[in-house]
């Protein structure tokens, strides 16, 4: 099983965004290195969700913003850990949708459960495998530090 690892302030920042969105999806990008067994998550940029025909309950980050945020990354010495989302009233959990829209093979899709516009459960899957056609989704450890 993988790790995510990253600040209880990013944790607490991530979970405030899907509260603040509510009853909308909120999306973002987590920005970090890779460590042995996971992600390291260093910071994580809110993006606007594109998405206006069913924003409760998809999501996408604008392919410009996707790019301008990887820019500044790099500058940074970081890369792309991974995405999180919320899911507003609907369990942490992946849907078909988000399977068939998660193309960062080995990055990190977290996903907040907001409850009647409370922070809930937080998940976090590990996009494994080499290719498109055997990605899978693993559910991963998320470690929280000071
Ligand atoms: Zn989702």
């Amino acid at each position: 099983m993988s790790i995510l690892r990253l600040t209880q302030a990013i944790y607490d920042q991530i979970r405030a965004h899907g509260e603040q969105t509510y009853p909308h999806e909120c999306c973002g990008a987590l920005l970090g290195h890779s460590m042995q067994g996971g992600w390291h998550v260093v910071a994580a940029i809110p993006a606007g969700n594109t998405r206006t025909d069913s924003a409760h309950n998809r999501y996408q980050i604008a392919p410009l913003e996707l790019v301008k945020i990887e820019r500044e990354a790099r500058s940074q010495g970081l890369d792309i850990a991974g995405f999180y989302h919320s899911h507003p009233d609907h369990p942490a959990q992946w849907s078909q949708t988000d399977f068939a829209e998660a193309h960062w093979l080995g990055c990190s899709y977290v996903i907040t459960e907001v409850a009647n516009g409370k922070a809930a459960v937080t998940n976090s899957f590990h996009l494994a495998g080499a290719s498109e056609e055997e990605k899978r989704f693993e559910q991963e450890t998320i470690v929280l530090e000071e």
